[in-house]
């Protein structure tokens, strides 16, 4: 069968792409290996996703913000970092940024089940989703790409879009070399009441040994909490007596959410980050996970997902206005130039972020205390991450300075 676009993976990001594409008159496969009702119904993974303010307009544009239920979204009013046994922080406040909050926390089967149910509310009939398509084989050369499932059918199209998580099967089989950087770290996610509400802020707390992080949630006495550790010490977590595990989280918090209270399963994910060379090939490209996977540290890797859409759908939906051909690799490159000037500073500093405050040596300890406390008195620096995260039109935290930067480049 011939299709114009054929997308690998119905996550969150691969449905966002295909619903940016509905109604253009496209013929788009979506292809995935889980089942339909898998999709229809996604099970909660326990992530908690912040959304910046372009992405929060981003998830409006694609019709998927009217599908996310009341109670599935949270508001991010104000986030704080800490390090060690700090007591004070380094406060990101909204007050700062000019508005009523700094993003919204949703979780991530909420929003895949949006994406889904949007693109069949407002499917022109020009996108297919095929579950139980398990993409077992892919080529791309100059006169087209080809994919072909464990089952045996066979896929044609104009352009390939690979949207497969950050450990992309048709990155590698198409020949895109990556960085891959493993954190030697797994994080733990686990819904917990407390007792102290939490004010609609979150925490990233830097401790020696582990670090925590605190993510409000809907209700004012519920929090997601994701822990990063070794796989042993989490392994030995969860090896606790319901008492035991709920006393030993209070404790990692030093009560000051006073006890607390175990709600849901515990999740983990192993620390990996990614980062290919080219987010394209001959009639070939990535988006989401599968181009940008990052350390969820700065919560950015579905925020960054959302602008590989809006970078790659926009330029396929004006070539096609001009009659010009999708797949051009002059239309690739630059998508692939956007998308690499907005993610590659933010992907840069996560790592460095990580390294730093996963490292519990004396020197690192210091800088770890110089930069905090450099970062509470830079007003300048707070604003303009601060501007990163709330303008509807910014791309990343820092763009502001990335454009300042682009302006004194000399030409
Ligand atoms: C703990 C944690 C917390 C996070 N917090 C945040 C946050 O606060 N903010 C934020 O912006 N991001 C966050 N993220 C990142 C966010 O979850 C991801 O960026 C996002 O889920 C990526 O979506 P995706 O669709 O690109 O990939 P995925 O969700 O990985 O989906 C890939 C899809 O491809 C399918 N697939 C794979 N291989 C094949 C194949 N061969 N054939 C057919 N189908 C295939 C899979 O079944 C899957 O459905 C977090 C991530 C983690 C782990």
């Amino acid at each position: 069968m011939s299709w114009d676009i054929v997308v690998i993976g119905a996550g969150p990001v691969g449905l966002c792409f295909a619903r940016a594409l509905a109604g253009s008159g496209l013929r788009v496969a979506v292809l995935e290996q889980q089942p339909g009702s898998v999709l229809e119904n996604p099970e909660d993974d326990g992530r908690e996703i912040a959304l910046t303010h372009r992405s929060h307009r981003l998830l409006h544009d694609y019709g998927l913000w009217p599908h996310i239920a009341d109670e599935n979204v949270a508001t991010l009013r104000d986030a704080v970092v800490l390090d060690g046994d700090d007591e004070q922080g380094l406060l990101f406040s909204h007050r700062e940024s000019g508005q009523s909050q700094l993003g919204w926390l949703v979780s991530n089967h909420a929003i895949r089940r949006a994406a889904w149910q949007a693109l069949q509310a407002e499917n022109a009939g020009n996108v297919e989703i095929i579950d139980n398509a398990r993409v077992a084989h892919v080529e791309a050369n100059a006169h087209g790409a080809k994919v072909r499932l464990a089952d045996g059918r066979e896929f044609a199209a104009e352009l390939l879009v690979a949207a497969d998580s950050r450990f992309s099967e048709s990155r590698r089989a198409l020949g895109i070399r990556a960085d891959f950087l493993d954190f030697g770290r797994s994080m733990l996610l686990v819904r917990m009441r407390h007792e102290v509400p939490h004010d609609s802020v979150s925490w990233e707390w830097f401790r020696y040994g582990q670090t925590l992080a605190l993510l409000p949630l809907h209700d004012a006495n519920t929090s997601s909490v994701v822990l990063t550790l070794t796989r042993a010490e989490l392994d030995a977590l969860l090896a606790l007596d319901e008492d035991s595990f709920n006393a030993d989280i209070a404790c990692r918090f030093d009560g000051r959410l006073g006890q607390m209270q175990r709600i849901s399963a515990c999740r983990q994910y192993p620390l990996v980050g990614v980062y290919p060379e080219r987010f394209y090939s001959t009639r070939f490209a990535l988006i989401g996970d599968a181009a940008v996977g990052m350390h969820p540290v700065t919560a950015h890797g579905f925020n960054f997902g959302l602008l590989s859409v809006d970078a790659l759908a926009r330029r396929i939906l004006d070539a096609l206005q001009h009659g010009e051909p999708i797949w051009h690799e002059r239309l690739l490159a630059d998508y692939d130039a956007e998308h690499r000037a907005a993610t590659r500073p933010l992907y840069l500093a996560t790592t460095l972020v990580a390294r730093l405050y996963g490292d519990d040596r004396p020197p690192a300890k210091a800088l770890r205390k110089l930069a905090l406390g450099a970062g509470r008195l830079a007003k300048p620096f707070r604003q303009l991450v601060m501007h990163g995260l709330t303008h509807p039109d910014e791309d990343m935290p820092l763009g502001g300075l990335r454009k300042w930067a682009m302006r004194l480049r000399p030409r």
